[in-house]
């Protein structure tokens, strides 16, 4: 594996692989088997598999985590070639923004509601991101995990809206053995915090039960179902709870057989954690 810093390094690396497919994962870093997972995933689909690590200050707001947001690169670099990555991209931030970033990118419609609207610009910095690492990689694949299905939801739109040719490859939320959602933010958790965290994943499956065998004829049913299963932990600070369609992300009242999400954000201490479940609102 091939670590670069710099985007000229970076360009000089793939210029002679350009007739490979190549495939990219762009992250965070601080890996864990979900990252991984996106990483075999791109092994066995391309000749080439490139990562980013790159927390992007852009995607984050004034008081949010961007100073502590976790990070080992030592250990992500040990993981990252095990899992089979090519060429590990890690720029720094003046590296990416060299001079004040004037030109965003911003997705309307499905950035709105979700984690668009309890985290402002959130996308733009995101989309902003993403576009700039597509023309540095200019992949013919890219892979990004469920667990974060409203920024799927944006980076599809925006490959659409503005003829990326690149193909988006969706990929499954991979959790722990109990449940939970595997992210890079559960290191944050304090031992009673993260076992009151497990009713994300219990409630959303308990919804996906529900809306299999019919329980709810509206979306409203379902919301104050899974609110309700949340707010028995008395740790859990509800962000939001909500029922749209997906990948269009907007509000419906009756349940029908168009695919639906049922995603939370909720804090536990200084933590805010997300989950979703994808399924058809009627089977
Ligand atoms: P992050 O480093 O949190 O920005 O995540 C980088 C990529 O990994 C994004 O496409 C995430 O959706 C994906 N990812 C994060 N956690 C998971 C998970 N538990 N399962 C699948 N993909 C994930």
């Amino acid at each position: 594996m091939i670590i670069v810093e710099t985007i000229q390094a970076l360009s000089k690396e793939l210029k002679p692989l350009r007739n490979k497919i190549i495939g990219f994962v762009p992250t965070m870093g601080y890996l864990h088997e979900g990252h991984l997972s996106l990483i075999r995933r791109a092994r066995q689909e391309c000749d080439i598999v490139v990562m980013s690590i790159f927390v992007n200050p852009l995607q984050f707001g004034p008081n949010e985590d961007l100073d502590r947001y976790p990070r080992d690169f030592k250990r992500d670099s040990a993981l990252a070639e095990q899992a089979g990555v090519d060429i590990l991209f890690h720029p720094s931030a003046e590296e990416m923004y060299p001079t004040p970033n004037l030109t965003e990118v911003s997705v309307t419609q499905v950035s709105e509601r979700l984690c668009g609207a309890s985290r402002p610009g959130h996308f733009t910095g995101v989309a902003t991101v993403v576009t700039k690492l597509f023309h540095m990689v200019m992949p013919d694949r890219a892979y990004f995990g469920l667990k974060d299905a409203q920024q799927v939801a944006v980076i599809q739109q925006m490959v659409h809206d503005l003829n990326f040719p690149i193909t988006i490859v969706p990929c499954e939320t991979v959790r722990e053995p109990d449940g939970l959602a595997m992210s890079s933010r559960n290191v944050y958790l304090t031992k009673e915090e993260r076992q009151q965290a497990l009713i994300l994943s219990k409630s959303l499956l308990a919804a996906k039960d529900g809306l299999t065998t019919g329980r709810w004829s509206t979306a409203e049913e379902v919301r104050d179902f899974v609110y309700q299963q949340i707010s028995t932990q008395p740790l859990a600070r509800i962000d939001y709870v909500e029922v749209l369609t997906y990948p269009s992300l907007q509000p419906i009242q009756k349940l029908t057989n168009q695919q639906i999400i049922v995603a939370v954000a909720v804090r536990f201490g200084q933590t805010r954690l997300i989950d979703n479940i994808l399924c058809c609102g009627k089977e």
